[in-house]
């Protein structure tokens, strides 16, 4: 394989919401890498709906309420500290990303029409239409193209950070001195691994929906952020804490990727029905649809384990069809292209994977345990969330970590040197892999195994269960990664792995019910 060095200031893994902003905001120091492993926007932040929470009316609501909306949602294991910090700090970062070009949706020239969703307290979440993210990568990656300072490298697949490990010492977890010199990328075009040297590395590789079954991520989204992270004997936290959404729609089909129906829905007034036509939400929370998410997808797999069925209805006939159309008409576009007119059939629905709250351990500067790697985004566990994410606070964190990564690592990037002998990859050895089902079939018992038994409600029985399965792939894939060429598939196979393994070894500590960690005996 081809191999070349290339030399950065601040190299970045990732084009979501995270990477995007930090690359703009440190871009007028220095030369500005971006890696991303498929087309620039293909990211979890392109598909957010719902919107950005913030605090904006100040006549109605308060930096204090979303403080304690998010604890009480996170039940109370979140970082207090870095709850204030974050929700003080966002609307200075919202109104930045409206200064780049963002259009959230007003109902006048000057108010915004903010909505309210499940586990608010007050309307405060800023929308555009039903395809809020996308609307924030476009705003992005236009502000990027803009920038002589800024590159981005699509269709690059970063393997791993480099770090002392590479230059032959051993690298133990105990060690406090690690520092990290870039990373190895392979473009999936040329197949040429390059050498990237950076002084600061950035990862912000977004989820892990993909090590699941079923998930609203997208096919990017297989956690290797945090497993090469991890690999490299950093620090990760909370991998117990997988969030899954209530609602994404039901297509009797295993999709890669579940298409969400946003909790703005149920903000809206849509009631959730069983198949029988019941509203079943009271016997679970006098919030009913309103509850945080965790009590609602509970609510609803209980449900269809009571029923033995596949789905339960989200009931959308009595709203107002216009204004339905009008909030969310990405939605409402969906569901006609399936043959579902939500004013005349109920929306089928079921949970999935949706978000992960823990990830890389970060201080509030966005620094991770490894010297000169910062973590923000979906991939970093900063204490915002606690045992459960409120909606739409995932991206305001990414936005309040980047700028804060950004001022942090400006301030030390220039007094880091990168050791000479770096060694570029080596292939030697390696095959290019005679039988694709290995990998494929692996990566389906991953995804099963996952959902099977470290899904929404969790036992010890089924949580060794898991352990005892993922300990056989681990095993299997080691020995083929050893004697395969570098590519994409095999390496994102055992990211999800180490990712599967991570989520059922935390979850496996946890003995109490907390949150979105929800145990059966
Ligand atoms: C359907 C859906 C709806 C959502 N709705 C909302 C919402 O309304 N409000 C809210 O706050 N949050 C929402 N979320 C969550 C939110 O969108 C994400 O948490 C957030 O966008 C993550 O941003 P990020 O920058 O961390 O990562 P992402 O946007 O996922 O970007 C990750 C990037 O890393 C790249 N990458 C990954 N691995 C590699 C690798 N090995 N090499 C190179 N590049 C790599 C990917 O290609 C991608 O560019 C939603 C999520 C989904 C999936």
């Amino acid at each position: 394989m081809k191999t070349r060095k290339v030399y950065t200031d601040f190299l970045i893994i990732g084009s979501g919401i995270a990477g995007l902003f930090y690359a703009l905001k440190v871009a007028h120091k220095g030369k500005v890498l971006i890696v991303t492993k498929d087309k620039k926007d293909e990211t979890n932040t392109r598909y957010a709906q719902g919107g950005i929470a913030a605090v904006w009316d100040m006549t109605h609501d308060s930096i204090e309420k979303h403080i304690q909306d998010t604890i009480v949602a996170g039940s109370g294991v979140n970082d207090e500290n870095i709850v204030r910090m974050v929700v003080s700090e966002g609307p200075q970062r919202v109104k930045e990303l409206i200064d780049l070009g963002a259009q959230f949706d007003k109902i006048d020239n000057e108010h915004y029409d903010l909505a309210r969703e499940g586990g608010h307290t007050e309307k405060r979440i800023l929308h555009h239409k039903d395809i809020t993210g996308w609307e924030i990568e476009r705003t992005l990656l236009e502000a990027v193209a803009k920038h002589p300072n800024i590159q981005i490298l699509e269709h690059h697949f970063t393997i791993d950070i480099i770090t002392q490990h590479h230059l032959g010492e051993i690298v133990t977890s105990q060690r406090t001195d690690i520092e990290c010199y870039g990373a190895y990328v392979l473009n999936k075009k040329t197949n040429e691994i390059l050498t990237i040297l950076s002084k600061v590395t950035v990862i912000a590789t977004g989820g892990i929906g993909q090590t699941y079954a079923v998930t609203t991520n997208p096919a990017i989204a297989t956690g290797d952020g945090i497993a090469m992270f991890y690999r490299a004997k950093g620090l990760v936290k909370d991998m117990e804490f997988v969030q899954f959404h209530p609602t994404a729609l039901y297509e009797g089909k295993s999709n890669t990727q579940s298409f969400l129906i946003t909790e703005a829905i149920r903000g809206f007034g849509a009631i959730l029905r069983n198949q029988k036509g019941e509203a079943f939400m009271e016997k679970y929370d006098e919030r009913k649809e309103l509850a945080p998410r965790d009590i609602v997808a509970r609510a609803i797999d209980n449900e269809l384990k009571i029923s033995g069925d596949d789905f339960v209805y989200l009931d959308c006939r009595h709203l107002d069809r216009k204004e339905f159309i009008n909030h969310f008409p990405n939605i409402y576009n969906k569901c006609m292209s399936i043959g579902i007119d939500p004013f005349v059939d109920m929306i089928p629905v079921a949970p999935a994977m949706h978000y992960l709250c823990g990830g890389i351990q970060v201080d509030k500067n966005g620094q991770s345990s490894i010297r000169r790697v910062y973590a923000i985004g979906e991939c970093a566990c900063t204490g915002l969330h606690g045992a459960n994410r409120l909606a739409s606070n995932s991206l305001l964190e990414a936005l309040v970590f980047a700028h804060n990564a950004a001022v942090d690592s400006i301030s030390k990037f220039e007094h880091h040197t990168i050791p000479e002998n770096i060694p570029d990859w080596n292939a030697e050895g390696t095959t290019q892999p005679e039988e694709m089902i290995l990998i494929t079939q692996a990566r389906k018992e991953l995804q099963q195994t996952m959902s099977s038994y470290v899904g929404i409600v969790r036992s010890n029985v089924r949580l060794k269960r898991a352990w005892d399965r993922l300990e056989l792939l681990y095993q299997e894939n080691e020995a083929l990664y050893e004697k395969t060429t570098i590519n994409q598939a095999i390496c994102e196979l055992r990211n999800m792995i180490c990712i599967g393994y991570l989520i059922t070894k935390h979850a496996m500590r946890r003995k109490k019910s907390i949150g979105l960690h929800y145990v059966v005996g």
